[in-house]
């Protein structure tokens, strides 16, 4: 039996595997940053006894609270994930589990190939309508892909959705998967209905050099993105730098920022209440918008989330404010959990990619309910 990280995302460092039932495994920080969270690693060659894994420096990771009623998730074929055995022991998380399969993998959350974002990319390219962009390159010159739907006209509204400014959470990309194919259902009428009054802008992969090299919340300059937005440069933010230039190009008239958190255990959106800009107008719109999300998307609540950010007190470097403050539009970040929707708990799959696809999908609703009252 051989365990390893080598590839795309893969993320542990292996100390001892000589017993099966006592592997010993440490996390390690981003490539150029402390943080540490994210893991991903394969097995090969199980014979289908019992493996448990102890990930011994897991009390040290960024987010500790991120274990406490966690479960790993692990798949055999990189599309469907299921939960296996977890618990955190003074410090060392174990995961306890018997493969099925020789090979099996196993993450923080789903993980997310760039064979996949490659497939979702083309895939939409290959569709009518749907125009495919390299809006700039990452730090080490990966693309930062832009998925546009629905045709440029006057006066149509100028929607964006940007996923994984912080690489481990994947869960943005199993979200975009369900924005898109929602988009592209020619029998939708929700969908057809928005594309006919905007254009759409996906950006679903914000940080490829932090998701290959399986970092939790940096590219591979050590950078936090969601930090960058007011003075992006070309050596540490050439992410946000291409795709704030495009941004600047469309105009914005709603923007979501699609992120994952590793603490709370429930679904939710932060507003801008604390931009100096901020109006009733805006408070309005997101109030619309959130009502709407409640009724089409049961996973969704607004009882729990961040504290609010006092009047003018806002930080302009995350996304969300930047756009809100500089495009005078509805912008949200929006939070998934890496555990369980706490509300609906599902204790085969926890947070899955095929909910965060669903959470996506419901998503649309919402946009459309808030179009005619975005400008
Ligand atoms: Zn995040």
């Amino acid at each position: 039996m051989k365990i390893d990280a080598d590839l795309f995302g893969g993320a542990i460092r292996v100390l001892d595997a000589s017993d099966p039932t006592d592997i010993t495994l440490e996390l390690r920080a981003d490539n150029a940053s402390e943080f540490m969270q994210w893991f991903h690693f394969r097995v090969t060659g199980a014979d289908g006894s019992d493996l448990t894994f102890n990930i011994v420096n897991a009390g040290d990771a960024t987010y500790p609270g991120g274990w406490d009623d966690y479960r790993a998730a692990a798949s055999y074929d990189g599309a469907r994930w299921f939960r296996v055995d977890t618990e955190l022991d003074e410090g060392t998380l174990r995961i306890r589990h018997a493969p099925e399969h020789p090979t099996c993998h196993y993450a923080y959350f789903a993980a997310y190939s760039w064979d996949r974002h490659l497939e979702l990319v083309d895939g939409a390219k290959a569709r009518p309508g749907v125009h495919v962009e390299v809006l700039g390159q990452s730090v080490e010159k990966r693309p930062i892909h832009r998925i546009r739907l629905g045709e440029p006209a006057r006066g149509k509204r100028q929607v964006w959705i940007i996923a994984r400014q912080h690489p481990g959470e994947t869960m943005g990309q199993w979200f975009m998967e369900g924005v898109l194919s929602r988009l592209l259902d020619e029998d939708d009428p929700t969908a057809r209905a928005l594309l006919e009054g905007a254009v759409v802008h996906l950006v679903p992969l914000m940080n490829p050099d932090g998701a290959a090299h399986g970092n939790q919340r940096t590219n591979a300059a050590g950078v936090n993105l969601n930090r960058e937005w007011l003075s992006p440069s070309a050596e540490k933010s050439p992410e946000v730098l291409a795709v704030r230039a495009a941004m600047m190009k469309s105009g914005v008239d709603l923007f979501l920022d699609v992120h994952g958190d590793e603490d709370t255990p429930y679904i939710f959106a932060a507003g801008c209440e604390g931009n100096p800009g901020y109006t009733p107008r805006i408070d309005a719109l997101e109030d619309l918008f959130m009502r709407t999300l409640m009724e089409l998307d049961e996973d969704f609540q607004r009882r729990y989330g961040y504290d609010l950010d006092e009047p003018g007190q806002a930080d302009l470097s995350i996304a969300a404010n930047y756009a809100g403050q500089r495009f005078d539009c509805l912008a949200l970040t929006l939070e998934m959990p890496f555990k369980d929707d706490a509300d609906n708990p599902d204790p085969e799959a926890g947070w899955s990619p095929e909910r965060a696809a669903g959470f996506g999908s419901h998503v649309i609703g919402s946009i459309l309910a808030c179009l005619p009252a975005l400008r």
